[in-house]
């Protein structure tokens, strides 16, 4: 992508309304522009970034075995009145009048729907278990929408739903899970912990939150240090061998880790003092087993092998896609801008031209481009007639993992610059040498 062409809308002042880091580099970098509040649109840099996490999201959760499909956003009231949640739901809900005064709603989360759609296939026991998400904005009319998409009130959820025979096999189900998101946030560059939780308004009783830790957070949490240092990804467990994921999920919890609304302190106590951590988080993820829930008032059953329904065993499994963009920038950002973690970069690669209208430097800039380009390497390309100092400054704002920094007196040496944005750290090479490495 050439700069020229692109759209990036990118401020030099920080706005005032923004209180967090990542907020303030989202707009600053024109990732997202507010519509009203908590409502933003994703301007073309933001989106690129959105649709990597949500791509890592996606192959994670094939990877646990469900099956994608898309409900829609919008909903019928009935649905929510049949489990009982159209008035518990409260003022969160955005309530929707259609012109023949049937009553709808802007789905927060798709429970009953699912639901429903799983009561009408008529499935059999033997048919279970089932596994089923969507990736689509949810409205949530928040009391105090903030922090930018971290907090928003339209915001792009993962969503997924299972549905199993017995509470035995719900549970293995639950591990998968558990497995996905330890799996998903490690692949984003985050440390995630997973901590007991309460349940909340969708009910039930095994129930754990994911947080990465930033001082923004909403959330206050209690865990040990032992979880900062875990691989996920090297534990090797099949998602199919029931004992060896129960025996690698009993592991993963067997540290201590809560948020305030399940904290023990006596239980924390007994952590030795050197690997108590208390701090603050943010809920990026949250998964739970609900059992009958929504099943039993929703009608949802199987014949079991005794001919008799057997109300069918549910989960719930939520990422919050949207809020992770904001969620990783706090995670990951420094005095001068984003750094961005390599598998959710807008752009791998920043190419910077400094002496743009130079006939070398030109020529040598269209020949990386080109060459990366052919490569499949993602290209930023800044070839606007800025000043040197302008275009790293756009450079280091927005994040992009490597720049490629080409100018007249390195191009007399047959050298161009390769610098790290994370450690800052520059070698001089030859284009070729560059190009190679990069690819
Ligand atoms: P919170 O405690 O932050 O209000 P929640 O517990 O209400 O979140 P869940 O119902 O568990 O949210 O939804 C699943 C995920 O969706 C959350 O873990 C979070 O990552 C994301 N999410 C929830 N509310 C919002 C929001 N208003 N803006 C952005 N993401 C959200
Ligand atoms: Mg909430
Ligand atoms: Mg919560
Ligand atoms: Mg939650």
């Amino acid at each position: 992508m050439r700069l020229t062409r692109y759209f990036l809308p990118t401020l030099k002042e920080t706005p005032a309304e923004a209180q967090i880091a990542s907020h303030r580099y989202m707009l600053r970098a024109g990732m997202v522009r507010q519509e009203a509040a908590g409502i933003y649109s994703w301007l073309p840099l933001g989106h690129a970034v959105l649709k990597k996490i949500e791509q890592i999201v996606r192959e994670e959760q094939d990877r646990a075995g469900w099956v994608e499909m898309l409900m829609p956003t919008i909903q019928p009231a009935d649905l929510w009145r049949k489990s009982g949640r159209y008035d518990d739901y409260g003022k969160e809900m955005l309530r929707i009048t259609d012109r023949h005064d049937r009553d709808m709603l802007y789905g927060p989360t798709n429970e009953e729907m699912i639901t429903d759609i799983f009561r009408a296939a008529s499935v059999t026991y033997r048919e279970l278990p089932k596994y089923l998400y969507h990736i689509q904005w949810k409205f949530r009319d928040e009391v105090r929408p903030r922090f930018g998409v971290m907090r928003g009130r339209e915001f792009l959820m993962k969503d997924a739903y299972s549905f199993d025979v017995s509470k035995e096999a719900a549970r293995h189900t639950y591990n998968r899970q558990f497995l996905a998101y330890l799996r998903s946030f490690q692949r984003m560059g985050l440390t995630a912990v997973p901590m007991r939780a309460e349940s909340g308004p969708i009910g039930g009783d095994m129930s754990h939150e994911f947080l990465i830790l930033a001082e923004t957070g909403e959330s206050q949490v209690y865990f040990d240090r032992a979880y900062l240092e875990m691989d996920w990804m090297a534990s090797g467990v099949d998602y199919d061998d029931v004992g060896g994921l129960q025996k690698a999920i009993d592991g993963f919890t067997a540290n201590y880790a809560a948020t305030d609304e399940m904290h023990d302190e006596a239980a924390f106590a007994a952590v030795p003092e050197a690997r108590r951590v208390a701090g603050r988080g943010i809920e990026v993820g949250h998964i739970f087993y609900f059992g009958t829930k929504y099943s039993e008032p929703m009608g949802a059953s199987v014949q079991g092998p005794d001919g008799k329904p057997v109300p069918l065993e549910m989960g719930s499994y939520g990422i919050g896609v949207s809020r992770l963009v904001g969620g990783i920038i706090e995670a990951s950002h420094d005095e001068r801008g984003i750094v961005w973690p390599e598998p959710v970069a807008p752009f791998k690669v920043g190419l910077v031209n400094l002496k743009q209208g130079d006939t070398a430097v030109d020529a040598a800039c269209e020949q990386a481009y080109a060459q990366l380009g052919n490569a499949g390497v993602e290209v930023l390309y800044n070839d606007e007639a800025e000043r040197a100092g302008a275009k790293f400054a756009v450079m280091d704002l927005i994040g992009l993992p490597w720049q490629l920094v080409v100018g007249p007196k390195g191009l007399a040496a047959g050298v161009v610059e390769l610098k790290n944005r994370k450690t800052g750290q520059a070698e001089e090479m030859t284009l070729e040498a560059a190009i190679a490495r990069l690819s």
